[in-house]
């Protein structure tokens, strides 16, 4: 029976082989979905995924791309978002 801790869907199991041949069960945080663009859903490029709190410790500048709608929309959507904006 797992430790009261790690009875939650937070975790995932690992079975990891130790150097004297027993498999034991680890738990690991679970990763993050990747991130889809808000308009056609596609997988955004550029855009960290995996564990919440390794993702908030790198730069944001690697978090997500620094153009307007960065993290948000993709790139083929951003470009007509931006033209449709610049021409209102
Ligand atoms: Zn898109």
């Amino acid at each position: 029976m797992p430790t009261p801790r790690h009875r939650t869907s937070t975790f995932r199991k690992v079975f990891v082989k130790t150097p004297g041949g027993r498999t034991i069960v680890q738990y690991k945080r679970k990763k993050s979905a990747r991130a889809q663009c808000a308009q056609c859903q596609r997988y955004l490029a550029g855009v960290a995924c995996g564990i919440p709190s390794r993702v908030k410790k790198l730069p944001k500048s690697s978090r997500r791309p620094e153009r307007a709608f960065g993290g948000v929309y993709c790139s083929r959507c951003s470009r007509t978002k931006i033209v449709e904006l610049a021409r209102k």
